[in-house]
């Protein structure tokens, strides 16, 4: 009798911890179509939201977010608002946001000397009342402290570049850094523009990582890998600045290594052939993903039509969607509204 009830403990037992745990969740992000702006929205394990940059001004994008937001990420607001720079295109849909769907936490890299040409006046009072004034300025080495999910690899922001410099750099350090002679790299010409400005941010998930840098251009850009490299290499790539061919120098682009690349361009803005050219020769790509078909560009420097969210001009905005898994070993890059999705697998070694 004795023996039969240890049995049946024992097989309670097994039982038990054979119950199936919650489903660990992967990190998802989003790249919703702005039409040559830039909204990507990180969703973390723990279900935090960080939504990188919201369009141009105006009911269209704030909408499409907002329905990307609720309707396939879930969510029922944005914990992490961060505007990469002061450019109409990627914090011009803020206040038409808000309307649709909270946002909790503001981060930037803080104004320059107002008033300059190319940043709207009326936009910064609109995100000076959006935010109530409470923002956080991030500059090269702060993150954006993220829920951890029980029994999931860490996930962490880390900004590389904020305000026109880079990690190991302070505040007005010059744009452009000597190197060594045989690098790569011909500087250009100063930019002035709030481009150079651009924060940029290695998100990462246990092995799995991340690097988007809003519109950064070459200059900088180059500061980033040279004499060192200050990122290590990563498994995604937004190209950078809507794969315009003032950005993506290709020291960066070749140091970085990504294995998948995702273009934020419009039908008619971004997507440069030099730019295109130079990201699908970078070392080791496998995926070449686009929110639009350049229009002006033939297919060759273009993504494949499998990997291009949309075709045409007059487009419904669809959205391209990455899922690393729980694990953070692998992920998928999908065009849902095409059906399309391709694996890959995390590299290990990123440093
Ligand atoms: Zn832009």
């Amino acid at each position: 009798m004795r023996k039969l009830i240890l049995v049946v403990w024992a097989l309670l037992m097994i039982g038990i911890s054979a119950q199936p745990q919650s489903p660990q969740k992967g990190l998802d992000i989003y790249w919703c179509d702005v039409e040559g702006g830039a909204a990507t929205l990180i969703v973390t394990p723990a279900g935090e939201s960080i939504l990188v940059d919201s369009g141009w001004p105006g009911e269209r994008d704030a909408a499409r977010i907002a329905k990307i937001a609720r309707e396939v990420a879930g969510l029922k607001q944005i914990d992490h608002h961060l505007t990469s720079h002061w450019h109409t295109d990627h914090f011009g849909g803020i206040s038409a946001l808000v309307q649709q769907i909270p946002v909790k936490n503001f981060y930037d890299h803080g104004f320059p000397a107002l008033p300059v040409s190319d940043i709207p006046p009326e936009l910064v009072e609109a995100y000076k009342r959006v935010t109530a004034g409470k923002t956080t300025v991030l500059r090269p080495g702060d993150g954006i402290r993220l829920k951890q999910a029980p029994g999931s690899p860490p996930v962490s922001l880390k900004v590389v570049a904020s305000h026109g410099v880079v990690l190991g750099e302070k505040d007005g350090a010059p744009q452009v850094r000597a190197c060594s002679p045989e690098a790569k790299h011909e500087a250009r010409a100063i930019d002035t523009s709030d481009n150079a400005r651009s924060l940029a941010f290695v998100l990462s998930f246990g092995d799995w990582q991340f690097f988007d840098a809003g519109d950064l251009t070459w200059n900088v850009e180059h500061k980033l890998v040279c004499p060192r490299n200050l990122v290590g290499t990563v498994d995604v790539y937004q190209v950078t600045h809507h794969g315009m061919d003032i950005s993506n120098n290709p020291a960066l682009v070749e140091a970085l290594r990504p294995r998948v690349a995702v273009m934020n361009n419009g039908a008619s803005k971004g997507g440069s052939p030099a730019a295109v050219r130079i990201v699908k020769a970078s070392p080791g790509l496998q995926g070449f993903f686009a929110l639009h078909r350049n229009i002006q560009s033939g297919p060759e420097d273009n993504a494949s039509p499998e990997l291009t969210a949309n075709d045409e001009e007059q487009c419904k905005g669809e959205y391209v969607k990455l899922a690393v898994g729980p694990d953070s070993k692998s992920y998928t890059v999908s065009i849902p509204s095409k059906g399309t999705t391709r694996s890959y697998t995390t590299a290990r070694i990123h440093r």
